[in-house]
């Protein structure tokens, strides 16, 4: 699907009406998630404190370094937010480091265990089409930066995509996790279904939109 395809049915972006979506911004690259979602008819919006959850129907954790974001959330004490955004219905779209810290040894919020910089020090770098599930049948270019991959899935956690053997998208219910940066490819499709998980959600969804 061609970037913008989403944008004729949803609102303008920036409007009162667009569905805000938190890119969690303690560190790595929550700007290029907010273009990207501002591409599509959402309302970015950088969470960086507990009461900033209390206004965003989705949330997006961001590549970058996991130790880092793991810290920055306990200093900022927002392990408990991010639990009970969860709990309220609301889904997180994690993405590389994002989704290693979501995992059972992390956050605890899927029943996955990421493992780091899986892909070895010669493959630090590199790019893959990706076919996942649920977004049709074209593929999606996939950038890999020093990316983990899932060593482990609990029961009920879907794969969406895999790579050499290994699953780099999963879904966990309301947890999207990818081991790559679909927000450095111009393919809007995971943020375009994480907007869906949201607007299927229940009520917090339309208090985010006042
Ligand atoms: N290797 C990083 C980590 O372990 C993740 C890299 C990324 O998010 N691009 O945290």
């Amino acid at each position: 699907m061609p970037v913008g395809a989403e944008a004729p049915l949803a609102p303008q972006a920036g409007s009162a009406s667009a569905l805000r979506v938190g890119v969690l911004a303690s560190q790595g690259d929550f700007a290029a998630h907010a273009a990207m979602l501002l591409a599509i008819g959402a309302q970015p919006v950088e969470v960086r404190t507990p009461a900033e959850f209390l206004q965003v129907a989705a949330l997006v954790i961001p590549g970058g370094e996991s130790t880092t974001i793991s810290k920055a959330i306990e200093r900022d004490r927002l392990a408990e937010p991010i639990r009970a955004h969860v709990a309220a219905g609301m889904p997180i779209l994690g993405t590389c480091a994002g989704m290693i810290v979501c995992d059972r040894e992390h956050l605890g919020l899927a029943e996955i265990v990421a493992r780091r910089n899986a892909f070895g020090r010669q493959l630090q770098s590199f790019e893959a089409d990706l076919h996942v599930a649920g977004l049709g049948p074209d593929p999606m270019r996939a950038v890999f930066i020093r990316a983990p991959w899932v060593e482990s899935v609990g029961p009920g956690v879907e794969m969406l995509a895999e790579l050499e053997g290994h699953p780099v998208a999963v879904r966990d219910g309301r947890l999207l996790l990818v081991a790559f940066h679909p927000e450095l490819a111009s393919d809007p499709r995971l943020h375009a279904m994480l907007m869906a998980m949201a607007e299927a959600a229940p009520a917090r969804e339309k208090e985010a939109r006042r």
